[in-house]
């Protein structure tokens, strides 16, 4: 099996590699800790196969469970392309027309068992539409839940096979993108023109690729926060209805690790935003309502 870290920038990547070694090593002595105490040289090491510790987990099934069929999911909408002027471009966010309150979530690293289903029952019960982007081997160890994804009428993007943030070859990043895709098609029936970076990496190759496909590369406005592994759920509520601006793109997770604080922030979430007025469309909607 393979590994991933969860989505983080580069730097926060680095600090939470040992952060995250540190809490696992120390929670199994309740003990406290300090971070600055801790020296990154003689731990990184040790910390990063702790961290590497984070299995993809399969959906559970039964010898009574039908076996996995190869049909795609049977919805309207199955491409996912991007206008013209947002192809091989980087986007961050969008300028909606008349400034309209519109907002985007975009959840990442699944398709994973359990988070997934509880976030598509809330966003169902809020009707909203969200754009999954999905890990390869995520999306073959649970084939089934991303159906239920596309048939739920969510947009999909591509997040790569291996979820790796390292500089790799030209040949390594089109297979991390394309092998992908060939499953996120094989699995859903889908096909997809959205790219977005395990990190927010855009220098190691991957993002050179995507755009030479004329993808775009979809990166965030604001971020939950919800990788941090201390920080309470309320947290991530707060960190997104803090910053909403029109045309904003949230990232959360659903998979990658233990996403339970992400699944209790998000009727929150949902509900603080459509307090402030906020209408969710999807990334691809979004894209579309640029002036
Ligand atoms: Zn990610």
């Amino acid at each position: 099996m393979s590994f991933w870290h969860p989505d983080v920038t580069h730097n926060q990547y680095q600090r939470q590699k040992i952060i995250s070694g540190v809490t696992i090593a120390f929670s199994l002595t309740a003990c406290s800790f300090t971070p600055a105490s801790i020296s990154p040289q003689s731990n990184t090491k040790q910390l990063t196969s702790q961290l590497h510790a984070v299995q993809v987990p399969q959906q559970k099934t039964t010898s009574q469970d039908k076996p996995q069929s190869q049909s795609p999911a049977k919805v309207e909408n199955l491409s996912f392309s991007v206008p013209e002027k947002f192809q091989g471009q980087t986007v961050y966010h969008v300028q909606p027309h008349n400034n309209e309150k519109v907002i985007a979530l975009s959840i990442d690293d699944g398709p994973w068992p359990k988070t997934t289903l509880q976030m598509l029952d809330i966003l169902k019960q809020n009707n909203v539409k969200a754009t999954f982007f999905w890990v390869g081997q995520a999306l073959q160890a649970n084939p089934e839940i991303a159906k239920q994804v596309v048939a739920q009428g969510h947009a999909i993007g591509n997040h790569t096979w291996h979820h790796w943030y390292r500089r790799m070859d030209a040949a390594t990043a089109k297979s991390e993108i394309e092998r992908t895709n060939e499953l996120i098609y094989k699995t859903t029936g889908v096909k997809t023109s959205l790219f977005r970076p395990p990190g927010g990496v855009l220098n190691n190759g991957l993002a050179a690729y995507a755009k030479s496909q004329k993808s775009a590369v979809v990166m965030w406005s604001q971020t939950s926060a919800d990788t941090d592994p201390r920080a309470k759920y309320e947290v991530f509520i707060k960190n997104v209805l803090r910053d909403a601006k029109p045309g904003s793109i949230v990232l959360m997770h659903d998979g990658g690790g233990d996403r339970k604080r992400t699944v209790e922030a998000l009727p929150e979430i949902i509900n603080g935003l459509k307090k402030q007025g906020y209408r969710f469309v999807t990334v691809p909607e979004l894209l579309e309502m640029q002036k």
